[in-house]
């Protein structure tokens, strides 16, 4: 269908905004964060032992630590007036120390009938950042922040336009799903379907919010350590219901494959030759496409768990068809079975020059990733509207 030569190559130009540079003129980037002052340390950042020892210090009996816990991870709820089973004289102080107020709510837009939830939430120094709730059939998703920023200078991506702010303390990623799961009790969440049995709580996290998760590595683990930490300790949740997505910092995914805990596996490729990537992902100057995918394959051997490939589809820049089939080619030199596509429509930031690729060329390219045996999904754009789909968050704030 498409004839070679005919479509035009578009160069990742940016348009509208400056990008950041480094002293010899390439595209910043920013693996450690700039110094501020962290935010309280909170239960969510602590071992189950150095909770207690918290609540002893206090003065109180460690088991009390136990019953904080319950009333934040199971009842998601940090208000004293709640806890009528915690002594009422010291209680505001003792709720205080143990789960300090990480989140301020600035903002909640909704769309898909109330099927998308997001939140704009503000961390104790101001800086903003966004999660978004999503219902589906079967599932609860929350896309949640792991930075305030990002540092990796992406200039399709809003979050990467703006730099880092900070690293997020995992109590601060932890408490987006708790706050998440406070809406959904408050019924906010709209659109259960009818024989749905699903629990009505967040079932799956994909850390494809603002930052670049594996830039903040300690605090990333400490926080999924606190979502796969049975109740009443942690969220109780799945660590394969938990998606990890990363620019392809190669040592950090390296880490994580070692962490014996079968976490879902994301890699934000959108180019399959080094010529185009070193330009739309100013990582790929340290770490090559094919760097990144032998990575990506020993983490599918480490964990047995399949990995997914990222591939957002921007018009007559990554779209050609001879880039499907050289991702297929790619892939499949390292084998079959290991590994599946997720094209996804770009979602412009405001104001770029960069566009969708026109869905003629996205069915192309996922029938050629498919002809060559590659399990190709293409992603919906959920919360479009309200700018909650990918890349577009906090940009209009
Ligand atoms: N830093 C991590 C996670 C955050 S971004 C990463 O890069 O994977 C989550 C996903 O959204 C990534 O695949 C990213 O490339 C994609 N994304 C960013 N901006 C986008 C846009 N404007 N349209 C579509 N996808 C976008």
């Amino acid at each position: 269908m498409e004839q070679a030569g005919k479509r035009p190559q578009v160069r990742p130009a940016t348009e509208g905004w400056t990008q950041l540079k480094d002293e010899s003129g390439k595209p910043k980037l920013q693996f450690a964060e700039p110094k501020r002052k962290q935010p309280p340390t909170h239960f969510a950042d602590l071992t189950v032992e150095a909770r207690a020892e918290r609540v002893k210090e206090l003065g109180l009996p460690a088991f009390r630590a136990k019953q904080l816990a319950t009333h934040y991870f199971v009842h998601h709820t940090d208000d004293p007036a709640e806890m009528s089973d915690l002594p009422a004289a010291g209680r505001e102080e003792l709720v205080q120390a143990a789960l300090p107020k990480l989140l301020t709510e600035v903002k909640r837009l909704k769309t898909d009938k109330g099927d998308t939830i997001k939140f704009l939430w503000r961390l104790f120094d101001g800086a903003l950042v966004e999660s978004v709730l999503m219902r589906y059939p079967g599932r609860i998703t929350l896309c949640v922040s792991s930075q305030a920023g990002c540092g990796m200078n992406c200039p399709f991506c809003a979050t990467g336009q703006a730099g880092l702010t900070r690293n997020m303390s995992a109590a601060e990623i932890v408490a987006q799903v708790v706050a998440a799961n406070a809406a959904i009790a408050d019924g906010e969440l709209g659109g259960k379907r009818k024989g749905d049995q699903s629990q009505e709580r967040v079932s799956n996290i994909v850390f494809m919010g603002m930052g670049e998760p594996l830039a903040n590595y300690n605090r990333l683990m400490q926080a999924i350590r606190v979502m796969v930490a049975p109740q009443p300790n942690g969220l109780g949740m799945s660590a394969r219901n938990i998606t990890v997505s990363t620019v392809g910092l190669v040592p950090g995914i390296a880490k994580l494959a070692e962490e014996d805990l079968p976490l879902t596996f994301a890699l934000s490729l959108h180019a399959p030759d080094d010529q185009l990537r070193d330009e739309l992902i100013p990582v790929n100057s340290r770490w090559k496409v094919d760097e990144a995918l032998d990575a990506a394959r020993a983490y599918f051997d480490a964990t047995g768990r399949r990995v997914s490939i990222e591939y957002a589809l921007i018009k007559d820049m990554n779209d050609h068809a001879w880039r499907a089939d050289l991702l297929a080619e790619k892939l499949n030199a390292r084998g079959k079975g290991w590994v599946h596509v997720n094209p996804i429509p770009l979602n412009p930031t405001p104001g770029s020059i960069w566009t969708a690729s026109t869905a003629l060329v996205t069915n192309e390219f996922v029938r050629r990733l498919e002809a060559a045996g590659i399990p190709t999904t293409l992603r919906d754009t959920r919360g479009k509207e309200i700018d909650g789909a990918c890349g577009q968050l906090a940009a209009a704030d």
